[in-house]
C-alpha cells in the first residue's frame, strides 16, 4: 500500500511537471533539498545540497560586518525602532555572534519605546526651559540625553544595514558620550 500512495504522489508531481505555472509555483514553495531530492533522486543530493547551502551562506556578518562563509540564518522576532510592530526577520551572523545579535534585539522591544518617550521628553522639556528662561537646566537635560543614549543604543536600520549592529552601536555610544560632555561643559559655563 504505501507504495502505491508514493508511486501516487510521484505521478501527481510529473503531471504538474507539465504546466510551466505550475512548475514555478511548486519552485517557489519547496524548500531547495525537496526540489533536489525530486531532480535528483536521493544519491546526488548531499554533494550539490552542501554547495548550495554554503552558496547561499556568503555575505557578512549582520552584528561584526565581517565577510565569511560561516554565516549562519536566524530569524528573530524584530521591532522597528521604537519598539513597536514586532515581525519575524531573518539575519545572518556568525554563530558567535548570535547571543549578542539576540541580546540588542530583545533590549530593543522592552525599552525601545520607553527610549523614544524619554527622548521626547528631555526634548519638550529643552524647548520649555529655554522659553522660560530657565537656563540653568538645559545642561542636565543634555547631559541626561546622553546619558540614555549611551544605555539605550539604539541605532537607525539604514547605519546597521551598511555598518552591521557593533559599528552603529559605537557610534551611537560615542554620541552619547558627547552629549554627556558638552552637558558638562554648559554646565561649567
Ligand atoms: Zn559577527
Amino acid at each position: 500500500m504505501p507504495r502505491i500512495g508514493s508511486l501516487l504522489t510521484k505521478r501527481k508531481v510529473l503531471a504538474d511537471a507539465r504546466s510551466p505555472i505550475k512548475v514555478a509555483v511548486a519552485v517557489e514553495q519547496q524548500p531547495l533539498s525537496r526540489l533536489l531530492r525530486l531532480r535528483y533522486g536521493r544519491k546526488g543530493l548531499p554533494r550539490v545540497g552542501r554547495s548550495a547551502k554554503r552558496l547561499a551562506m556568503q555575505g557578512r556578518c549582520a552584528w561584526c560586518n565581517q565577510e565569511s562563509d560561516e554565516l549562519k540564518e536566524v530569524t528573530i522576532v524584530t521591532p522597528n525602532r521604537l519598539g513597536l510592530q514586532p515581525q519575524p526577520r531573518t539575519f545572518q551572523v556568525l554563530p558567535q555572534h548570535e547571543p549578542d545579535l539576540r541580546r540588542y534585539i530583545s533590549r530593543l522591544e522592552r525599552f525601545g519605546l520607553l527610549f523614544a518617550l524619554l527622548m521626547l521628553t528631555i526634548s519638550i522639556a529643552m524647548v520649555l526651559a529655554a522659553a522660560l528662561g530657565k537656563f540653568a537646566f538645559i545642561p542636565w537635560l543634555v547631559a541626561l540625553a546622553g546619558a540614555l543614549v549611551i544605555v539605550f543604543p539604539f541605532t537607525t536600520p539604514a547605519a546597521v544595514s551598511r555598518f552591521g549592529f557593533k559599528t552603529s552601536i559605537t557610534v551611537v555610544r560615542f554620541a552619547g558620550g558627547v552629549l554627556l560632555v558638552f552637558g558638562a561643559f554648559l554646565k561649567t559655563m
